[in-house]
C-alpha cells in the first residue's frame, strides 16, 4: 500500500514552495491509490504555533487536497525516545559536550587550514572520567548519529541516481543538550513507523537524505523511495524567499484565486507536461507523473497562476459554481443563464457577486455629462421588459438611427448606463438578466423624467 505524508512545520503560514511538496504527494497517493498523511512537525515548542497548525489545515481544506490521517510528532515523542535507545544500543549514538563557540572555533581552525569543516568526532574518544567531569561541571550532553563512511546511493524518483558521501558530512546531532529530538530522527522514526513508501520533497534535503537512509538501516528498518524535487524560484530566476509573504496560500485565496488553479498549476509546473485547465482533481490524478518532472530550478510566476485561475474560473461547470457559491453562503438564484452570460468575462469569483447584484438590483448608472443628453434619449428608446438575447441589437440599431452615433460613441456610454461599468460581459447575453438601471440626478443630466 503507497503511503505518503506532507510533513510541515507549523511555524509559519503555507506558500507556493511548501504546498508543491504537498500537492506532489497528494498526487503520488491518489495516483498509487494509497493514503496521504498530514504530519505535523512540531517538535520545536518554541518555534511552533497553534495557529499555524490551523492555517496548514484549512489551507489544504480549501484546496481539497484531503488527508486520511493526521499525526503530530509532539505527540510521539516516546517513539523517538526508544529509537534513541536502539541506536545508543547500537553503538550508533554518541554523547557530546561541545558547545556551540568550541564548535565554531574548531571549524573556523579547519576552513583555514584548508579542511573541509566535518565535526572530528572527539567526543567519541572521552573515557567515562572526562564524561562524568563534564557532566559534573553541568555541561549536558548532544547526540550525534555515527554515520558510516561510505557514500550512500539511491534511485531518485525525480533526479535518477543520486549519491551522498557521508564521508564529508558531520554526524549529525539528533538530540539537542535541552532534550529536543531533531527533526532528522524523528521524520525516520515516523516514515518507519507509519509506513511511508514515498517521500517527495524539496532538494534542500538531499544531504538529509543521504543521512536518514543509514539511519533507516540503523533502526532495521527499509527505507522509503525518494524523490526530491526542484526549487522553485521568481519569475526572473530570484529566491522566492523575499517574497513568500505574498505567495502564502492564504494570501492567493485572498486575492480570489482558484483553488483548483493553485493544484493544477503546481501539479504540473517544472514537469514536461504543460500546465492545463482542470475542473476536477481526478484528472490531475490520472496524468500524474513523477518522472515527468525536472530537476533544475522551477520559474514561478503569480502571474501566470493568476491567468491561469482566470482560465479555470472561466471554464468552471455551473453546477460547480452553484456548489461553491451555497458552500460560502452566498443567498443566489443564480441560473445557469447568469454564468453564460457573465462566466466567460471573469477573472476573479468575487467578480460573479457583482454582476449578480448588478442584475437583481439594476446599477447605478454611470453617465458622462457629455453623453447625458444622448443616453437620456437613448433610455426613452428601451423597449420595455422583459428583454430578450436580441433587446442589445434591437435597441442600438434604433439608438444608432435616431442620434447618428456609432461605435465606441454609441455602446460606450450605454453600457455604462445599464450596467454602471466601462467593461464587462457581452452586453447582448447580459440585457435578458438585468434588472433596469438606477438613476441618479447627476446621470439624468438635469432632465427630469429621463
Ligand atoms: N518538516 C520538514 C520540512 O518542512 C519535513 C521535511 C520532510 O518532508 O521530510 O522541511
Amino acid at each position: 500500500m503507497t503511503v505518503t505524508r506532507f510533513a510541515p512545520s507549523p511555524t509559519g503560514l503555507l506558500h507556493a514552495g511548501n504546498l508543491r511538496t504537498a500537492v506532489l504527494n497528494w498526487l503520488m497517493a491518489r495516483k498509487l491509490g494509497g493514503r496521504f498523511i498530514l504530519r505535523i512537525d512540531d517538535t520545536d515548542s518554541e518555534r511552533s504555533e497553534e495557529r499555524f497548525v490551523d492555517a496548514i489545515r484549512r489551507d489544504l481544506d480549501w484546496l481539497g487536497l484531503h488527508w486520511d490521517a493526521e499525526v503530530r510528532q509532539s505527540a510521539r515523542l516516546d517513539l523517538y525516545a526508544a529509537a534513541a535507545d536502539r541506536l545508543r544500543a547500537a553503538g550508533r549514538l554518541y554523547d557530546c559536550y561541545e558547545t556551540a563557540a568550541e564548535l565554531d572555533l574548531r571549524r573556523k581552525v579547519q576552513l583555514s587550514r584548508h579542511l573541509p569543516p566535518v565535526y572530528d568526532r572527539a567526543a567519541l574518544g572521552l573515557g567515562d572520567a572526562e564524561r562524568a567531569r563534564l557532566r559534573a561541571e553541568g555541561r549536558a550532553p548532544h547526540w550525534r548519529f555515527l554515520l558510516e563512511r561510505e557514500a550512500v546511493e539511491w534511485d531518485d524518483l525525480i533526479r535518477g541516481p543520486e549519491r551522498v558521501e557521508a564521508a564529508s558530512l558531520s554526524d549529525p546531532v539528533l538530540i539537542r543538550e535541552d532534550a529536543q529530538v531533531l527533526y532528522t530522527l524523528a521524520s525516520v522514526v515516523d516514515d518507519a513507523d507509519l509506513g511511508v513508501t514515498h517521500v517527495i520533497r524539496g532538494a534542500d534535503h538531499v544531504t538529509n537524505t543521504g543521512t536518514q537512509i543509514q539511519i533507516f538501516a540503523a533502526l532495521g528498518a527499509a527505507a522509503p523511495a525518494f524523490g526530491h524535487h526542484s526549487l522553485l524560484v521568481g519569475p526572473e530566476g530570484e529566491g522566492l524567499s523575499k517574497r513568500l509573504g505574498s505567495l502564502s496560500v492564504a494570501a492567493l485565496r485572498e486575492a480570489g484565486v482558484e483553488p483548483m488553479a493553485v493544484v493544477s498549476f503546481l501539479a504540473r509546473l517544472g514537469s514536461s507536461h504543460p500546465v492545463e485547465v482542470a475542473t476536477d482533481m481526478a484528472a490531475l490524478v490520472e496524468g500524474f507523473e513523477i518522472g515527468s518532472f525536472g530537476a533544475s530550478p522551477t520559474r514561478f510566476d503569480p502571474e501566470e497562476l493568476a491567468a491561469h485561475s482566470a482560465k479555470t474560473l472561466r471554464a468552471l461547470p455551473f453546477d460547480d459554481v452553484r456548489k461553491r457559491l451555497e458552500y460560502i453562503g452566498v443567498e443566489t438564484k443564480l441560473t445557469p443563464d447568469f454564468w453564460t452570460a457573465v462566466g466567460p468575462n471573469l477573472d476573479r469569483m468575487a467578480d460573479a457577486f457583482e454582476w449578480w447584484a448588478i442584475c437583481r438590483d439594476g446599477a447605478e448608472a454611470v453617465v458622462a455629462p457629455e453623453d447625458a443628453e444622448f443616453v437620456a434619449q437613448a433610455l426613452t428608446l428601451l423597449p420595455p421588459r422583459p428583454w430578450g438575447a436580441d433587446t442589445w441589437k434591437a435597441w442600438t440599431d434604433t439608438v444608432k438611427a435616431a442620434t447618428g452615433r456609432k461605435g465606441r460613441a454609441l455602446f460606450l456610454p450605454l453600457r455604462r448606463a445599464l450596467t454602471g461599468r466601462d467593461h464587462g460581459p457581452e452586453m447582448a447575453a447580459l440585457m435578458p438578466l438585468l434588472a433596469p438601471p438606477r438613476l441618479t440626478d447627476a446621470a439624468r443630466g438635469g432632465r427630469e423624467g429621463a
